[in-house]
């Protein structure tokens, strides 16, 4: 096989065991990489039921035909496992030198299964794989830990690890990498931590097998070069993402004291030009030109790492102004190895539930001490922070009385920074994307308040659809960033170029999405294997609030979605995908995509149409 290693390494915790496996080619050939091979891994391999905090549970790292080859963007890497949060498939990627560390090992994905007896890490260098005592780590944060075996280790060693989010249980955890570059929304950390494993340490040394590496040089040169010639380069550059707050604000789409409006008071105080006055640095992942991460110093002189996502979440979702106390709130968040988009949400949906005296507790909207302190429970499971750590599905159940209503998730996870009041097609996107409502399988909002944010039409759904196969399929597939291609604009046809220097191999446009959609109805499925009886469309119904509390600021006030249109718009969404009326996969849509085995197997857990 040219492009991919055609290897994976399988890690056994449980009897400090780790062994070589020589992978079928048409598992490449139809899942490509990244969270193609995690879903078909986890679909494969883990027994339908199992529970994720268990040692039977899988921690899988993955990479793909693209990553780690010196091309512009390719230093990401896919964690998955089943999710902890939310009970279904589980993933999320990152920056980190890890990626490119394992492809060296001569490994596309390594496959951890069981639990170490004791803290431990995993060392693994080329072919050999030790573990090594980490109980001098366990409880440090991810900063301290990377900076101690950064020491170790040579400075281009791939590390990745959690802090005590992870090491706690917290659903919410993630892995982090590179001082605050964290992957795994869906409590990966977490899964990581239920095996006893602080960090994982790769040193690859070997070259990484192309098809036309001479080609593939002279490709990665032209990309960079086109990437520096796309017109918003230098504004990105200067933002990165954080140029969408003003944009938000504007749509009336910026999520404001826990999604209750899309207007912030404060906004001009956290946006893009406000970042700039306090940014130092840029910081990115590997082999990236374009580097979004903003270093900003916090308001206790702190380096911070600041983005969209985690400065609305952590800011104007829980009525927090200061943008030095925000980065003082992300920076505690990556230390401790928490999910910033969920770790906003649970802190809002406190504060409502505070407001409302559906607790006892007294939590104030933008109370920077109080969040604080609540931040550091969450870590530690005191008190109320024990509750919020479950996530927010679980805590609206502990909370009771009508607190679901401001439960802000999809199949349990937390929402990610975009109001859809006024956004049904977006809405959509978050009902159906492939790990709870997350924005990375699509991100169509700006489409859709440019072309027409008050219809529910077929279209909007075709658009989505095709949304998910490059971003949530293919993307992830290749196991690059997408950025370069979705804001900048660099054409699909140069990741066509680099598949074919790659692997060798001829990727048309249309088997690019063939294998997307494999990998995302294989990922439908594996929810419907796990939910069993619990599965049914509410399951893809976005939270309560966007249709039943109107906005009451700004220019979309008294906007909010309507239900039925929402739920015939759902119904076009599975005709075309070709699921039944309750979002499963015909036996026909299966079979049309290769998983007629996978058909047969689903059948034993839910009701299935032809
Ligand atoms: S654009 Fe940002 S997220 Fe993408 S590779 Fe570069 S630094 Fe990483």
């Amino acid at each position: 096989m040219k492009g991919w290693t055609g290897t994976f390494l399988k890690i056994d915790l449980t009897n400090n065991k780790s062994i070589i496996e020589q992978y079928q080619e048409s598992l490449a050939s139809n899942f490509l990489g990244g969270r193609g091979f995690a879903a078909k891994i986890l679909w494969d391999r883990l027994k339908a039921g199992t529970d994720p905090l268990s040692p039977e549970n899988l921690l899988i790292f993955a990479t793909g035909p693209l990553t780690g080859i010196g091309l512009p963007n390719s230093g990401k890497l896919v964690i998955a496992s089943k999710s902890p949060l939310t009970g279904g498939y589980g993933d999320g990627n990152t920056g980190s030198w890890a990626a490119l560390n394992i492809r060296k090992a001569g490994y596309d994905a390594l496959i951890i299964e069981g639990k170490a007896h004791t803290p431990v890490i995993i060392h693994i260098k080329d072919k050999t794989c030790e573990f090594l005592d980490a109980k001098d780590l366990w409880g440090k944060n991810s900063f301290e830990t990377e900076e101690k075996l950064r020491k170790k280790y040579s400075n281009l060693a791939g590390i990745v690890s959690i802090g005590q989010a992870g090491e706690n249980l917290v659903r919410f955890a993630t892995v982090v990498s590179q001082e605050g570059r964290a992957g795994g929304r869906p409590g990966m950390g977490t899964v990581m931590g239920s095996k006893n494993l602080k960090a994982l340490v790769v040193e690859g040394t070997q070259p990484i097998t192309l098809a036309y590496p001479q080609e593939m040089k002279q490709l990665a040169i032209d990309g960079y070069k086109e990437i520096l010639t796309k017109p918003n380069y230098s504004f990105w550059k200067r933002q990165g993402t954080m140029n969408t707050v003003d944009w938000c604000q504007e749509n009336s789409c910026l999520p404001t004291r826990n999604f209750k409006e899309g207007v912030f008071d404060k906004a001009e105080d956290i946006n893009g030009f406000t970042m700039e006055k306090i940014k130092v640095s840029n910081r990115g992942c590997p082999q990236c030109n374009m580097t979004c991460g903003n270093i900003v110093k916090d308001s206790e002189g702190k380096d911070s790492e600041l983005d969209y996502e985690n400065v609305v979440m952590l800011g104007s979702n829980i009525g927090l102004g200061n943008l030095k106390q925000i980065a003082t709130l992300n920076r505690m968040a990556d230390e401790y190895g928490f999910d910033t988009i969920s770790l906003g949400s649970i802190i809002a949906f406190a504060m409502e539930s505070s407001q409302k005296g559906v607790i006892s507790e007294k939590i104030d909207w933008g109370d920077f001490e109080a969040i604080k302190a609540l931040i550091t429970d969450i870590a530690y499971k005191r008190g109320l922070g024990a509750v919020l750590a479950e996530g927010v599905r679980t805590a609206a159940k502990t909370f009771g009385g009508d607190s679901n209503n401001w439960a802000m998730h999809v199949k349990g996870l937390e929402v990610s920074a975009y109001d859809c009041h006024t956004a049904p097609g977006m809405a959509l996107a978050y009902g159906t994307s492939s790990i709870g409502a997350h924005h990375k399988d699509a991100w169509i909002i700006t489409w859709e308040i440019q072309t027409g944010k008050d219809s529910y039409n077929q279209a909007k759904a075709e658009y989505l659809i095709k949304n998910q196969l490059i971003r949530g399929g293919a993307f992830e597939a290749f196991t690059v960033c997408r950025f370069p291609y979705t804001p900048l604009g660099l054409q699909l046809e140069w990741y066509q170029k680099y598949l074919k220097a790659s692997t060798g191999q001829d990727f048309s446009i249309e088997r690019i999405n063939q294998i997307s959609d494999r990998i995302l109805t294989l990922i439908r499925a594996y929810w419907i294997r796990e939910y069993g009886n619990r599965w049914n469309r509410d399951l893809d119904v976005p939270p309560p609030r966007w249709f039943n509390d109107p906005l009451t600021e700004g220019n979309q006030k008294g906007s909010k979605l309507d239900l039925d249109k929402y739920q015939t718009m759902l119904s076009n969404y599975y005709s075309i995908k070709g699921w039944d009326e309750n979002g499963v996969p015909k036996k026909s849509t299966l079979k049309k995509l290769g998983l007629q085995n996978e058909a047969i197997q689903l059948e034993k857990h839910v009701k299935m149409k032809e």
